[in-house]
């Protein structure tokens, strides 16, 4: 018999219920689809140039998984700014959605650039995301074990305060106990972030982010993820378009003068 190490024996797995499952892929309603590729178009018939914008994914609050829309905030007009995609900003977008609406996302795209992958700059910009997110898209994912060694078991009113120096955590009860299980609440939320560019290519991953309520454990992951595209019965109209079009010409500026930097900040 081999025991690969005393710890391990001493310490078993905390327990572990599973109460939720964050979504694996992205859906994605048809309509949101082709609403973010026509943005790409009329950047380009509008401004005469492709230039990369930002939006993001809207969901509705009673089925958070699915995006049904697409909302264009203003884009900033500086790429400095752009880098720096800031919690006021998106708080300032999700304050103009209806009260049914909630971002589970964000979506932008590289234009005509030839480059087909995250960069560091969108990993930055999606941990803001990610905060502003989870912050307002909470399940209760898991309830988990929180081990501690040395309980201190009292006894309400039988006890004096010199016996709470005793143990790393005292549970006070009503009745004499010997043996207590503590399980947290472990919250969980997601967020999805789609890059496409000019010729229909898209890439997608999901963010996920946990949080233990009592030992105040984070964990922040992520995954490359598949989309399903979901027809929805809507599609977009000419009328859609005309609206969008107005928008894209208030909402996505031209930089006439971007810095060398711009490989960076895609
Ligand atoms: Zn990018």
């Amino acid at each position: 018999m081999r025991f690969r190490s005393l710890s391990e024996l001493e310490r078993p797995e905390p327990k572990q219920v599973i109460l939720a499952t964050m979504p694996q892929q992205i859906s994605m309603a048809l309509y949101a689809k082709a609403k973010a590729f026509k943005i790409n178009e009329l950047v380009r018939e509008i401004h005469q140039e492709s230039y990369e914008w930002y939006g993001f994914t809207i969901a509705d609050k009673d089925n958070p998984e699915l995006i049904i829309d697409i909302g264009l905030p203003k884009n900033d007009q500086n790429l400095q700014d752009f880098t720096t995609l800031g919690p006021e900003r998106i708080a300032e977008f999700h304050e103009s959605l209806p009260e049914e609406a909630i971002i589970n996302g964000w979506i932008h795209s590289h234009g005509a650039l030839k480059y087909k992958h995250f960069s560091h700059t969108d990993e930055e910009n999606q941990a803001t995301v990610l905060d502003f997110v989870t912050a307002r898209l909470r399940w209760v994912v898991a309830k988990k074990e929180v081990p501690i060694q040395d309980l201190n078991f009292l006894v309400k009113g039988e006890f004096e305060e010199k016996d709470l120096g005793k143990g790393s955590v005292s549970i006070i009860t009503d009745g004499v106990i010997s043996e207590a299980t503590i399980m947290e609440t472990i919250y969980g939320g997601f967020c999805y972030s789609i890059v496409i560019d000019d010729e229909g290519w898209h890439e997608q991953e999901i963010h996920y982010k946990e949080r233990g309520v009592l030992s105040g454990h984070r964990t922040v992951s992520k995954r490359s993820a598949d989309i399903v595209f979901i027809d929805t019965g809507r599609s977009l109209t000419e009328a859609d378009i005309a609206l969008l079009s107005d928008e894209v010409e208030e909402k996505v500026q031209p930089n006439l003068n971007p810095p060398p930097e711009i490989i960076e900040r895609m």
